[in-house]
């Protein structure tokens, strides 16, 4: 937590009465507060949960703004938790300090972490997407299973992506069950919501290397020069893979030579294998010198 460092005792004591207490299922804020359980909720309000003290901490240091922070009753007087607790108040935000059911009816879950947290959404606008050499974007169209978008984020964050772009007809980023797969990435990698049409003229214009990953692809992934030049790897969807609308924009079709029995590969698979090789050149692991 990079801006909001030590915390006097006058500030602590000067939010007391800001914490709101609560204990049942029926109060109006847990309700709403389950209902971004719906994407439909988390559309109109813009917003979305995510869960754990670490997540919570690092998501502030990168800038995002927490609407509510709920805490279980445990949790009263930690330091991090009251320092997130300030922070949140002197922003504008609410801050719930609830009973054990509460938590476990809010997050579904038997163990509940203690921390959680609604956050506003955040999406980059395609326009605003300046590539440079060296950059490797990950597009994905109508991606459908919500731990397949978790994992690829978390992916493209491990392999330093730009970002990652949602073309068309996809899940959710903000359910519940993506961010939790992205383990804290969501906050951390940019991410553009688009139409095919408009992706289409967006690469026509930015015209980066587009490489579509495909089962029919004629190039061997790992013959690709990706250094130097901004990349977008294009990835098909889980059941029908790239439609040829989107197949024949691409630079190169590439694929990623299989044997054995298996048809394909599972989706997040691919994009992983796909973006290490694109950033091979950019990775190491710095001075390993004991
Ligand atoms: N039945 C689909 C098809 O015919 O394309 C399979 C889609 S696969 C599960 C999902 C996506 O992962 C594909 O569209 C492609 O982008 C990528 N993929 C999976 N295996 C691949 C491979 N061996 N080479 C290149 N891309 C692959």
């Amino acid at each position: 937590m990079s801006d909001h460092g030590a915390e006097g005792g006058a500030a602590r004591s000067a939010r007391v009465g800001q914490v709101k207490d609560i204990t049942s299922l029926s109060n109006p804020l847990i309700k709403d507060i389950r209902a971004l359980a719906m994407k439909k909720h988390r559309d109109e309000t813009r917003t979305f949960l995510a869960e754990g003290l670490k997540l919570v901490i690092d998501a502030i240091d990168l800038g995002w703004s927490i609407r509510t922070l709920i805490y279980a009753k445990a949790q009263r007087g930690k330091e991090a938790v009251e320092k997130i607790a300030a922070l949140t108040i002197a922003r504008g935000g609410l801050v719930l300090e609830v009973s054990d059911k509460v938590l476990t009816a809010i997050t579904r879950r038997d163990n509940p972490q203690a921390v959680i947290a609604v956050f506003e959404q955040q999406l980059m606008k395609l326009d605003a997407v300046r590539m440079k050499p060296d950059d490797t974007w990950v597009a994905l169209d109508r991606v459908r299973d919500p731990g397949n978008l978790g994992t690829i984020i978390r992916t493209a964050d491990a392999a330093g992506a730009a970002g990652v772009m949602l073309i068309g007809d996809t899940v959710d980023p903000f359910s519940t069950e993506t961010v939790r797969a992205t383990m804290g990435s969501i906050f951390a990698v940019p991410l553009v919501r688009t139409s095919e049409k408009d992706f289409l003229v967006w690469s026509g214009k930015a015209a980066p290397l587009l490489v579509g990953s495909h089962l029919k692809g004629s190039v061997d992934y790992r013959s690709i020069g990706y250094k130097g030049r901004p990349v977008v790897l294009l990835m098909g969807n889980e059941q029908a893979g790239l439609p040829d609308t989107l197949a024949s924009a691409c630079g190169k079709l590439a694929r990623i030579p299989q044997s054995g029995r298996a048809d394909s590969l599972n989706l997040a698979i691919a994009t992983g294998i796909m973006l290490f090789e694109a950033r091979r050149h950019l990775l190491d692991l710095g001075d390993t010198t004991p």
